[in-house]
């Protein structure tokens, strides 16, 4: 007789205070995962109530300085062991990250997984560069004063990350925000929380931090989400998401004027240009589209490609994905997996209906990938050729698999194209020539530009948009110092009143 083996569905709370707790409404709700729609965990459904005990438990903290009067020596070595702790204990959790998001395991085990804990480890280490004190040139005039410049930490961050990098992102939110200080309410999305939980979880084993420092609330943006950004006892809203959700998140945190850093969407422009090592150009195109399903804001989803190479260019492009394997996420052989949920899927397979009925022409993909079964959000690597450069699928985020090609033949009209867009996340050039692609990525307004290369992203450099892809840096001390404020401290020198002349405007 068989044996039905049932689905293992974890349990999972929020971390709140230094206690794993339910949601004040007692409500869960589950995560799916997407390559086979079975039910994979229940997690705590956070709302308002939760994000305000979590609010209250961070401003307790900040406000007692446990955490933030340390030194930053002091910090940095706390993190360093709880890295250490973290690099021994996340042995699940490429798996996890495989089945919630969809990512393939090959990838969430030598990529999410272990850049996630250097990550956390550099930037802790990266602190200790930080001008916490800074004199400033001495001035006689009006009178002799000291004067000098202190970094502080902002206080209580919130941070709200997507879905497509669940740990990564986590790790962005919570690294910088503790080496510099602060406390800190991460707020996962919803589809995606289990390895940010892992991760705090293995934080609460070492006992390192002080009780109410760092807390995860579960649940939808528009709840706990929104309250965060709302409630006034939150000093910076640290955000990463959509454009669309960007914009919401300005305008709620306007009222209690919050500092605020958004990480946005992007429609990277990846140029190849007559002169690039094709085969490597080629291969570099197609990890920077469908490296994870293209769900990575600075994926180089639209391609200029030169008149001169175009078409042994698209020749090997074009059979070079319909080779790639799409499938399970959790199957080693698999390269492109599913996207990550059924939103997602409906809404790319809507663009690509769009696209064809724009006019593109279909090169590759174009639907459901084949042989995959009826379960699973599995979209084939799409490509499109003869895209206007003002149709949706050009400016539109698509945020799947699916790549949209031009043609070009004068390096500054294609700038001008590439530049043509709401977006400046990043940006690509391929060229031999390292004069003329340097003068390209000059020209391009980008936070970041790849030159013969895709999505290396260091934890030394910054991150972060120009335009509507975003406000402020993170990673490196630019993004560190996102992290403090600024106060400036003015010491008197111990000048007679006599000599203070400008006191007598009022008192004279
Ligand atoms: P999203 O904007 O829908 O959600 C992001 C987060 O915001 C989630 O945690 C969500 O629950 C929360 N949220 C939603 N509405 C909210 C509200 N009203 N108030 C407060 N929080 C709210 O984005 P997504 O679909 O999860 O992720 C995909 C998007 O993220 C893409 O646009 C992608 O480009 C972007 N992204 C940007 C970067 C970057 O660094 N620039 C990195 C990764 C992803």
């Amino acid at each position: 007789m068989a044996t039905i083996v049932e689905p293992q569905v974890a349990t999972y709370k929020q971390y709140i205070d230094g206690e794993w707790a339910d949601a004040v409404s007692g409500e869960t709700y589950e995560v799916v995962n997407p390559s086979n729609e079975e039910v994979i965990a229940r997690v705590p459904a956070g709302a308002e109530a939760d994000a305000d005990r979590a609010v209250a438990a961070a401003r307790r903290s900040f406000d007692k300085g446990e955490w933030r009067n340390k030194t930053q020596a002091q910090r940095t070595a706390i993190m360093y062991e709880i890295a250490k702790y973290l690099q021994d204990h996340s042995s699940d959790w490429a798996i996890t990250e495989s089945q919630q998001a969809g990512a393939i395991v090959r990838k969430t085990s030598v990529v999410d997984v272990p850049l996630a804990i250097e990550h956390f480890r550099h930037l802790a280490e990266q602190a200790l560069q930080i001008p916490w004190y800074e004199p400033l040139p001495w001035v006689d005039t009006p009178a002799v004063s000291w004067n000098f410049v202190q970094r502080e930490p902002i206080g209580v961050c919130a941070g709200i990350v997507p879905w497509n990098f669940p740990l990564m992102m986590a790790v962005w939110k919570i690294a910088p925000a503790l080496a510099m200080g602060n406390s800190i309410i991460l707020k996962p999305s919803p589809f995606t929380p289990l390895t940010a939980l892992d991760f705090v979880k293995a934080i609460d084993e070492t006992g390192l931090l002080p009780k109410g420092v760092l807390n995860v609330v579960t649940g939808v943006g528009p709840h706990a989400g929104a309250r965060m950004v709302e409630h006034p006892d939150v000093d910076k809203v640290a955000f990463t998401g959509s454009t669309r959700t960007g914009r919401e998140i300005m305008r709620m945190a306007a009222e209690t004027i919050k500092k605020v850093t958004l990480e946005l969407g992007g429609k990277s422009a990846n140029i190849v240009c007559d002169d690039a090592d094709l085969d490597i150009a080629v291969d570099g195109a197609l990890f920077g589209t469908f490296f994870h399903q293209g769900q990575v804001c600075e994926s180089g989803t639209r391609l200029f490609v030169h008149e001169k190479v175009y078409d042994e260019f698209m020749d090997q492009l074009v059979s070079r994905a319909k080779a790639l394997r799409v499938g399970d996420a959790m199957d080693f052989d698999t390269q492109v997996g599913p996207v990550v949920n059924r939103q997602q899927y409906e809404s790319i397979l809507h663009a690509i209906e769009q696209t064809k009925a724009d006019g593109a022409t279909l090169l590759c993909g174009g639907g459901r990938a084949e042989g995959v079964g009826d379960k699973g959000y599995y979209i084939a690597p799409t490509i499109f050729a003869d895209v206007r450069n003002d149709s949706l699928a050009a400016q539109q985020e698509i945020f799947g698999p699916v790549l949209v090609v031009q043609r070009w033949s004068d390096d500054l009209e294609v700038i001008e194209r590439a530049n043509n867009t709401i977006y400046g996340l990043a940006g690509g050039v391929w060229s031999r020539n390292t004069r003329r692609a340097i003068d390209m990525a000059k020209a391009l307004r980008t936070g970041t530009v790849w030159i013969n290369d895709w999505h290396l992203i260091n934890s030394l450099a910054p991150f972060g948009g120009y335009k509507q892809s975003g406000i402020g840096r993170e990673l490196g001390t630019y993004g560190l110092l996102e992290y403090t404020e600024v106060k400036h401290i003015h010491v008197d020198q111990g000048v007679p009143r006599e000599e203070r002349f400008f006191y007598d405007v009022v008192l004279g």
